[in-house]
């Protein structure tokens, strides 16, 4: 085939303990999973069904470098997240198939431009811009479920500088792995490659410009991140 123009290069995770590359496809996010953050961003988490949102798949940053502070906000928020990595698709996933389903996990961040959300929300109009720009997917190595399993309790927790800043625990999802992947499967067919964010626990805030982030969930591994100076759009 010959292309246009260059095309684009696939986006890729590494893998712990390997020289294999994961290739990623979609980028989906679940929003307000964990009740305490439901409630620090003023929602009830006992009325919400999981509803989801995306980042293009180039969003993604592998663990261990430094990305520049996003253009257009004043108030980059830090959400510390498990993350599913699919090597098998489907629609309409049973939850008892649904980890059948789940290759690996990882560590990431679903940084937010959560002044540029706040605009949307109030408008009432879509959350890309404030959820899906440029390095807004920062992600560990994956492990792989056949090594690690399929973590459903363990502390997920973010440091800033060395102080922690978000401390959970992956048990206090309000809608888990499997239940997530069964129900996101009935409005999209799921395929391999895709990742899915499950949602960060309470505790999200405000980085600045020379922040270094690091994010570990208990068995899954570790994410660091440092954050540059801003740049000009
Ligand atoms: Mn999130």
């Amino acid at each position: 085939m010959e292309f246009a123009i260059d095309p684009p290069i696939p986006s890729t995770l590494a893998v712990r303990d390997s020289a294999q590359r994961f290739p990623v496809r979609r980028i989906y996010c679940v929003g307000r999973n964990y009740a305490a953050h439901a409630r620090e961003m003023g929602h009830d988490p006992q009325r919400e069904p999981p509803f989801f949102f995306s980042k293009p798949a180039d969003a993604i940053v592998e663990s261990g470098t430094a990305i520049p502070f996003p253009v257009a906000t004043q108030d980059l928020h830090h959400e510390v997240e498990l993350v599913v990595a699919l090597g098998r698709g489907g629609a309409d996933i049973t939850v008892a198939a649904a980890l059948s389903h789940v290759w690996g996990y990882g560590v990431g961040l679903d940084l937010t431009r959560r002044d540029l959300q706040a605009v949307a929300k109030k408008l009432g109009r879509p959350w890309d811009l404030a959820k899906g720009f440029d390095h807004s997917a920062p992600c560990s190595a994956l492990a792989p479920a056949s090594v690690i399993g399929h973590p459903q309790h363990g502390t997920i927790a973010l440091t800033i500088n060395g102080e922690t800043r978000q401390h959970g625990d992956l048990g206090d999802q309000i809608w888990g792995v499997a239940e997530t992947i069964a129900i996101l499967s009935t409005l999209v067919t799921l395929e391999p490659g895709d990742l899915i964010f499950t949602g960060t626990p309470d505790g999200v805030g405000a980085i600045h410009p020379g922040d270094h982030l690091v994010g570990t969930i208990d068995g899954v591994g570790s994410l660091d991140v440092t954050i540059g100076t801003a740049t000009a759009a």
